[in-house]
């Protein structure tokens, strides 16, 4: 099967999920993981009905940004301080930040280019060392910290699971889940409002992820590998 068909059927079947779960379809949000296709691949999901799309590579980003500017871009890679610049022209919303000195130069580019930048705390729930993120119990004051800024808006949290281990894949996802609602009891107003979003779940354990809660899947192989098996 090809993009087109791979991204009607992950869609259906992140709905279908949904409906089993008891959840609104409505609710989750599939975004199209395209870090490892080109422009032709983009463009046949765009074809198929996908308007966003998710990069880990500034580069790459810029590039696909500047083909494609009538979809949105999101950037989910590490990110580096000389490539935030970049990163802010092109992002709907920035999945992977951690740091403080990358919150304030996010800040201060937003600021520059006359935005307010979306972003999720990338959190490293299972405490793996290869895991980027923080750790949850630096969330809090992290969060704060970024309240702090005026053009950078936080609007959940993001994770990636243990992979091939259903059990700490579970226990991650509900971890995430929980933090979102601790974190959420001690805000108010506009940054209660704007603080809803889960992105976690992949190719392999976005359904595990739906159940605890994500707003947000990130789908890359299922949709754009030729051999994605799950
Ligand atoms: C690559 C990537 C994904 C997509 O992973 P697949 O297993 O290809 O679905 C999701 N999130 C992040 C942060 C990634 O780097």
């Amino acid at each position: 099967m090809g993009i087109y068909e791979n991204y009607i059927n992950e869609k259906a079947a992140v709905e279908e999920c949904c409906e089993e779960c008891g959840r609104n379809p409505h609710d989750v949000f599939l975004l199209a993981v395209s870090k490892t296709v080109g422009l032709d691949g983009v463009r046949m999901a765009i074809d198929a009905g996908c308007t966003d799309f998710g990069e880990n590579r500034p580069d790459q980003l810029l590039e696909k940004y500047a083909a494609f500017p009538n979809v949105n871009w999101h950037f989910i890679g590490n990110i580096q301080s000389r490539r935030i610049k970049d990163i802010v022209a092109c992002a709907t919303l920035i999945h992977s930040l951690f740091q403080e000195k990358h919150a304030q130069k996010i800040d201060e580019e937003a600021r520059a280019a006359g935005k307010v930048q979306d972003v999720l705390i990338e959190v490293n729930v299972s405490g793996e060392e290869s895991k980027s993120g923080i750790s949850p119990d630096k969330v809090k004051d992290f969060l704060h910290y970024c309240l702090g800024l005026q053009n950078v808006r936080v609007r959940g949290l993001m994770t990636m699971a243990p992979a091939g281990d259903t059990r700490a894949a579970d226990s991650a996802f509900s971890g995430l889940q929980e933090l979102l609602c601790t974190l959420r009891a001690g805000l108010e107003g506009e940054s209660l409002q704007a603080f809803t979003e889960l992105s976690m779940g992949m190719s392999g354990d976005w359904r595990q992820a739906v159940p605890h809660g994500s707003t947000i899947v990130r789908i890359g192989r299922a949709i754009f590998s030729e051999d994605f098996v799950e």
